[in-house]
């Protein structure tokens, strides 16, 4: 089955519905992950994203909304909101949104008491994004792929950001928030044109 159509996998399985079988998943985890965007935009060297999944698209805010409402309905106190690149949400819409503005809109119109941000890229971490992350309901914790601590495996990798400005954007975290849980990736092993090794790492 094509990735694309893996939404549909429920359909293989005899005897069964969506509704049947993905509330009885839900209740396993404590915190739903939602998909509000998918693919991505950017080409860094290791990823097959792009290849595998097309450019970014991003799940209309209604359908958003409906799924947070859902689960909340469901006994949930926590979404995990997820993507691959939260910077490139809803690009075709005519107002230019992003991740500000999708906390904005669940602030305003859910009353699901925790909000909790998948991977974001470093530099998604715009001074209005770190505004609503002051707010109560946002959990105060963030996963931000470093990659690499080097400038030279940096640009092989196709990254946006250098070492420093990641230590920057970091130091201006902890500078705001003193109590905030931030995670990593980095690769190990990277080779050009080769096999990865992946470690994630957490404070
Ligand atoms: S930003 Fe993430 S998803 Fe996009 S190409 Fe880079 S590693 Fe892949």
């Amino acid at each position: 089955m094509p990735n694309k159509d893996k939404d549909h996998i429920i359909n293989m399985i005899p005897h069964a519905t969506a509704c049947d079988i993905l509330p009885s998943v839900a209740r396993h985890r404590r915190r739903p992950v939602i998909k509000v965007q998918d693919g991505c935009n950017n080409e860094c060297s290791y990823c097959i994203i792009q290849k595998a999944r097309g450019k970014s698209s991003s799940v209309v805010p209604d359908k958003v909304l409906q799924e947070i409402d859902k689960y909340h309905a469901l006994g949930f106190e926590e979404i995990v909101l997820s993507g691959n690149s939260l910077r490139h949400l809803w690009p075709r819409f005519k107002e230019s949104m992003h991740s500000c503005k999708l906390l904005e809109i669940i602030l305003k119109q859910t009353s699901i008491k925790r909000i909790r941000l998948s991977s974001i890229e470093v530099n998604e971490l715009t001074p209005q994004l770190l505004d609503i992350l002051s707010d109560n309901r946002i959990c105060k914790h963030l996963h931000l792929p470093m990659q690499s601590g080097d400038d030279y495996i940096l640009g092989l990798m196709n990254r946006s950001y250098t070492s420093s400005e990641y230590r920057i954007s970091i130091e201006n975290i902890l500078k705001r928030f003193n109590n905030i849980g931030i995670g990593t990736d980095v690769i190990v092993g990277f080779l050009e044109k080769g096999m990865i090794i992946l470690i994630k790492l957490y404070t």
